[in-house]
């Protein structure tokens, strides 16, 4: 898919603040500092879209932008940032779910995970309960530039032996970079065949 038009349209403190739901909608989200504003600019050519934070965890809203006039581009705020206060927190679990559990749009959403680390508690658990609530997601692996060949094949191994413990397949994985601009195409292209 060819992404002729991407802009950002509004943000969202509650559920009943975003836009109608007239275009169906992809989330991205992951921890803090994974690599989602920048994996966002690099799908959309857009350097300055979604704005890459050097105070991860400051932005709790939900970020709506609107592409090709067809969909909605989401940018759901980082979850696991150690900094923000309890009260943040809560507030920022109050929001997700309500979103996962209501929003009506709500087409895939993509997890993403640094593909530097072994697998992480905090995004098995946040996966397992999308499963639970029957929300569609994939995972993206972020940062594949930041690896050799062999150790991210190895980190995408253990992933999917994880996965496998709880699931019965692996969920479809990207593997990107917003340096290079590896996945761009996969990814797209996986949103336009929904989109069809
Ligand atoms: P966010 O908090 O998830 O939105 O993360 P950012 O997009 O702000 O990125 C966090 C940090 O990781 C920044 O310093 C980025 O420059 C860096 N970064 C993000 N994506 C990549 C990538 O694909 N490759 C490399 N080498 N660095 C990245």
């Amino acid at each position: 898919m060819k992404i002729q038009k991407a802009e950002f349209l509004k943000s969202s403190a509650e559920l009943n603040q975003c836009p109608e739901t007239e275009w169906p909608e992809y989330a991205f989200i992951g921890r803090s500092n994974v690599g989602k504003s920048s994996l966002i600019n690099m799908l959309m050519d857009h350097k300055g879209l979604a704005k890459t934070s050097s105070r991860p965890g400051k932005t709790q809203l939900i970020n709506h932008f609107t592409v090709n006039n067809q969909w909605y581009l989401v940018d759901l705020p980082g979850y696991g940032w150690a900094k923000v206060s309890k009260k943040a927190k809560e507030k920022f679990q109050l929001l997700i779910v309500d979103y996962m559990e209501k929003r009506k749009n709500l087409t895939n959403v993509f997890v993403l995970i640094d593909s530097r680390h072994e697998p992480q508690k905090i995004d098995l658990e946040f996966m397992e309960w999308l499963g639970e609530l029957g929300v569609p997601f994939s995972m993206v692996f972020t940062k594949i530039d930041k690896l050799n060949g062999n150790k991210l094949n190895g980190n995408l191994k253990d992933y999917r032996k994880k996965m496998l413990e709880r699931w019965e397949e692996v969920p479809v994985s990207f593997s990107t970079s917003a340096e290079t601009g590896a996945g761009k195409l996969e990814l797209l292209g996986y949103i336009g065949e929904i989109n069809r």
